[in-house]
């Protein structure tokens, strides 16, 4: 009896055993094989096509998208002339008050009323680049250009005239 007892006791134990190294190997395999799915992974991602731009010493061959939104502008031909009409469609459809249109009547050479631009003011440090108010002008007088490096020490420094000085609008002819 006491044999027999020994016997069970021998068999559960080598059981046990046996439970405790397939569980050990069972892990070690899962685990090689974790490890070789994240290798893959790391080999693939390392050899593919580098698509981080190394800014800021990439900055004289950064190509930016043609419709990336930098700061708005209003073109001036070459007789400094822009195509602003003074209307306030912009101001009017920007959501942060970014824009202030300053206009001013004036007398043209036949005698008839004109308002013009006297000023353009863009706070560019409340510009959230919506492009709002260049979908809303009639004239395509105001775009944005690809100039992103805005950080400056003083917010001031962020409000800007669109208008150049002396600028008037491109008569219709
Ligand atoms: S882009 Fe948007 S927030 Fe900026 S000035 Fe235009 S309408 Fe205003
Ligand atoms: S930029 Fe365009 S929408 Fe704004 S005031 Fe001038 S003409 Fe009007």
């Amino acid at each position: 009896m006491k044999k027999r007892k020994m016997e069970n006791k021998d068999i559960k134990s080598e059981t046990s055993q046996q439970h405790v190294a397939s569980g050990y190997f069972g892990g070690l395999i899962h685990g090689i094989g974790s490890l070789l799915t994240g290798m893959k992974t790391t080999m693939t991602v390392f050899f593919r096509a580098k698509t981080t731009e190394q800014y800021p010493e990439n900055r004289k061959t950064l190509v930016l998208p043609e419709r990336f939104r930098g700061t708005l502008t209003m073109p001036h031909n070459e007789q400094n002339e822009h195509r602003c009409v003074a209307c306030g469609l912009c101001q009017l459809s920007c959501p942060n008050d970014t824009i202030e249109i300053i206009s001013e009547m004036i007398e043209t050479e036949e005698g008839k009323k004109k308002k013009i631009l006297k000023t353009y003011h863009y706070d560019l440090g409340a510009c959230m680049f919506c492009q709002l108010c260049v979908n809303a002008c009639p004239h395509d007088a105001i775009t944005f250009d690809q100039q992103f490096e805005h950080a400056v020490f003083n917010r001031k420094k962020l409000l800007m005239t669109l208008n150049h000085e002396g600028s008037k609008v491109i008569e219709k002819k």
